[in-house]
């Protein structure tokens, strides 16, 4: 009989190295310095203080993850992927989120056994933290900057389309609940020009929020507005948008903050969702199930499929829900309040 095909399983064995290679050179600030001018691995070892043979084994495995492209000469330069996505300074840049994975997923994910074990998340036990794991991520100014410069750079890829996948032109206010650095409500506030939007999060999380504002053509019609919205009173809009919110959370939560905001919409008002969708069979696309996992991890919640969300939200009084794939990392649900 032939042997089944080992390639799946040897890709996975290296999977996170390929991950780790990325984040290390990224932590280093490699593409950082070579953005600024190409250098051969010797120039940069002096410069940060490493090994040069070392850094240029690394040099050498982020050319071949095609980061980097290295000349005749031995110099090393970036691609047009690494200078647009790995450059901290660059208005697309997922260093943030790069630099969150390797501080906090890849210790979380080292548990990923124990969390399957007890069906627990994994943050208490690996960085002995208490509260809420906004908490854990909120506990400095620095850790609070790379998460939420995380959440902006991936938000920035999906926000766009999730805000197009719908007519949103007949609701006249937002509030962009949970809203982080306000992508979400910037982009529909940019697309739509008669919107006018509400940026609503904890209070140590707006000035970020106010920082990206600030440089929208649209800021004139964004606020923010800080409060717990489990706890406080939600303000009134026409449509609400829940980006990366519900995943954060079990059943119960959802239920009670889909209700709050059922509650604060008007008949005919709408909530729009923005998260990755589970195949109905649970088993795919693979981002979705690995950040089901990543939830597992993180936080009390998970992804869900469409039926789920559905379930979810008619459970609240919400109906005609449609649920769009957008291309982008991240998908949308739009549902209505009856008039
Ligand atoms: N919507 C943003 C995005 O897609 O980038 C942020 C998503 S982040 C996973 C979840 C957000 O919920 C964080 O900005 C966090 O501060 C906010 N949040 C968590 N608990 C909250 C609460 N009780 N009240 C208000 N906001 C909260």
């Amino acid at each position: 009989m032939t042997p089944a095909d080992p390639a799946p399983v040897l890709d996975l064995i290296e999977a996170f190295r390929r991950s780790k290679t990325m984040f290390t050179a990224v932590r280093l600030g490699l593409f950082d310095r070579l953005e600024q001018r190409p250098a051969r691995a010797a120039e940069l070892a002096a410069q940060i203080g490493a090994d040069a043979g070392a850094l240029e084994r690394l040099l050498e495995g982020c050319a071949s993850l095609g980061l980097l492209e290295r000349s005749a000469e031995g110099v090393f330069a970036n691609t047009a992927t690494a200078s647009e996505y790995l450059v901290r300074s660059s208005p697309r840049t997922l260093a943030g989120y790069i630099l969150y994975s390797d501080d906090a997923l890849y210790p979380l994910w080292g548990d990923l056994e124990g969390a399957v074990r007890e069906g627990r998340p994994r943050w208490e036990k690996i960085f002995g933290a208490r509260g809420s794991i906004f908490d854990h991520f909120y506990r400095t100014e620095e850790a609070r900057a790379a998460f939420l410069s995380g959440m902006h750079g991936l938000g920035l890829l999906s926000s766009p389309a999730v805000v197009r996948v719908f007519n949103l032109n007949r609701f006249d206010t937002l509030v962009d609940l949970g809203g982080g650095t306000g992508h979400l409500a910037i982009a529909a506030c940019e697309r739509y020009g008669r919107m006018q939007a509400i940026v609503y999060d904890l209070p140590e999380v707006l000035p970020s929020a106010r920082q990206h504002i600030e440089a929208s053509p649209a800021r004139e019609r964004i606020t923010c507005q800080a409060g717990d919205f489990f706890r406080d009173a939600l303000p009134q809009a026409s449509l609400y948008a829940l980006g990366r919110v519900l995943h954060d959370w079990d059943d119960a939560r959802c239920r009670e903050l889909l209700a709050r905001v059922h509650e604060a919409l008007p008949p005919g008002g709408a909530v729009l969702i923005a998260e990755k969708i589970l195949d109905e069979d649970r088993c795919g696309p693979v981002s979705a199930t690995m950040q089901s996992l990543n939830m597992l991890v993180c936080t009390e919640g998970r992804e869900r499929t469409e039926s789920e969300f559905r379930a979810l939200l008619e459970g609240c009084g919400f109906r005609h829900v449609e649920a769009r794939r957008t291309g982008a990392p991240l998908d949308a649900i739009l549902a209505r309040r009856e008039q």
